[in-house]
């Protein structure tokens, strides 16, 4: 989901995106405890949005909706949990800037519309959202959010005929971007998919309860067992008769985000057609050792993102692998944190080093990603300086990341990223490690399964999905 917001340099016919966008989404039909186990799959799925998370029930007869700004343990009290009867529930969980923080923006979204009221809870971002949003704000419609995701729900509402699935059908042939999608109205749950499957979604089952959501991990937490993965371009209906499958959208090509082994989802998840993303990370590290050997006496993990990378590292080098920084778990990522100032003073509170470990040692430290360089730089001086390591050289068990991600990652602009503009050597010196090294594109390519299904623009700036009427750098331009 990505948000548009009206700026001075912008017409407000005209608005602008707002990039900084990253969910999670949990649903489940049949279930006497829909609510509480939404409750308890929006909390699993925290790391894919730390913002605001609403939950959207349904007794059959009406909608019920809950949500708020926060974490879920803190949105959702037992009071607010009874206030959301029925035996099926749509939930979400939201990231976004500071500038698009507002409660409206929270999902899911409830409207009425002709065929009466709909829940929306959207994983993804809309590339085409603000032609589409002009479009409808000519034909009179009235936005009540900032939120692309919206532009659906008003597409819904606008597209013709009595059967509900046609009209979403035809609303989202009009959409270009990435979409997982868990739509709620008093009698059905819907889960579609986007044709290039961009973002990861799957489809359970707990005591004869359908459950579809963003990743694996909140199936286990709810001992749900895993059917299947929703096929890009898959709708799935669920409703009392059982489980239908339509063939809703024409996929032509897969573009899974890399990003999602990556960096995002949970290690312990498995995504993509049941791929583990911790053996996955570990594999990279075996890779990267591979790739870029060095001598050193130590590999240590930047927590937790580098971890399972670090010790694949550890394995193929034989070099031994501990913790040499301590993470404070209390403290949320630092990335979010809007302000400079803030972030910088964010990776002190978030680690810190072992000296005992590092004292006089030749330090490898693995990460996952260099995105804006400030965090690595960081890392870099306080394993130097406080941690007295001798030597530290920096690993990344990815590509340089050189393209922002216009599908649902959290990236800056292109001039802030790091590796966009500046070479690998100069990078080592800004960050002032030993040596750097990052993974191949063609190492990627090496331990991804069906390699070939996944988008990569982040590395390679190669966009599997066009932008409208917009060169790449106009659109970049509007999304600062
Ligand atoms: P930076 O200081 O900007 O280079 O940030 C690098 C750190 O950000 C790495 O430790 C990554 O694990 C982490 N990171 C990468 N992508 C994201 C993201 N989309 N959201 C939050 N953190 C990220």
């Amino acid at each position: 989901m990505r948000f548009l917001k009206s700026s001075s340099c912008h017409t407000p016919a005209n608005p602008f995106y707002d990039v900084r966008e990253e969910c999670g989404i949990f649903g489940v039909f049949n279930h006497a405890e829909a609510s509480n186990l939404t409750y308890l799959g929006l909390y699993a799925l925290q790391h894919r949005g730390q913002e605001g998370a609403g939950i959207c029930s349904s007794d059959g007869r009406q909608l019920y909706i809950e949500k708020s700004m926060g974490l879920v343990a803190d949105i959702f009290t037992e009071k607010r949990l009874k206030r959301l009867p029925g035996y099926m529930a749509i939930g979400h969980n939201r990231y976004s800037t500071a500038g698009s923080s507002v409660l409206k923006n929270v999902q899911p979204i409830v409207a009425n519309f002709a065929l009466g009221p709909l829940a929306l809870a959207h994983n993804g971002n809309i590339v085409n959202a603000v032609e589409l949003r002009r479009d409808l704000e000519e034909q009179g419609a009235i936005f009540q959010s900032t939120s692309d995701s919206e532009v659906i729900v008003h597409l819904i509402a606008h597209a013709k005929g009595n059967d509900p699935y046609e009209r979403i059908i035809q609303a989202l042939h009009k959409v270009s971007g990435a979409f997982s999608l868990l739509i709620l109205n008093e009698k059905e749950l819907i889960a579609v998919r986007d044709p290039y499957g961009v973002r990861p979604m799957c489809l359970g089952e707990v005591d004869g309860a359908y459950v579809v959501t963003s990743e694996t991990c909140a199936l286990d937490l709810i001992n749900a067992a895993y059917i299947r993965d929703i096929e890009p371009g898959e709708m799935l209906i669920i409703d009392e008769n059982g489980m239908r499958s339509v063939k809703a959208l024409t996929s032509c090509k897969k573009a899974h985000c890399i990003f999602e082994f990556i960096y995002f989802s949970r290690p312990d998840s498995y995504i993509f057609g049941y791929q583990n993303v911790n053996e996955i990370r570990k594999e990279f590290g075996r890779q990267l050792a591979r790739e870029a050997p060095v001598d050193a006496d130590l590999v240590i993990p930047v927590p937790d993102s580098g971890v399972p990378a670090a010790i694949g590292f550890s394995e193929e080098s034989g070099i031994h692998f501990d913790f040499g920084l301590i993470r404070n778990h209390y403290v949320g990522r630092t990335f979010i944190e809007p302000k400079q100032s803030i972030r910088h003073f964010g990776v002190k509170i978030k680690l810190n080093p072992v000296k005992k470990l590092l004292e006089g040692k030749r330090v490898i430290v693995v990460d996952d990603s260099i995105v804006r360089g400030t965090t690595s730089k960081k890392i870099v001086k306080m394993i130097r300086e406080v941690g007295g390591a001798r030597e530290v050289h920096l690993r990344i068990s990815s590509p340089p990341t050189i393209g922002p991600c216009f599908y649902g990652i959290d990236t800056p602009t292109r001039q802030e990223l790091i590796a966009s503009t500046h070479l690998i050597e100069e990078i080592r010196k800004f960050v002032t490690a030993d040596s750097l090294a990052y993974m191949s594109i063609e190492g990627i390519k090496r331990i991804v399964p069906d390699s070939g299904n996944f988008c990569r623009a982040c590395f390679d700036n190669d966009y599997p999905i066009g932008f409208p009427g917009e060169h790449l750098e106009q659109l970049e331009f509007m999304f600062r």
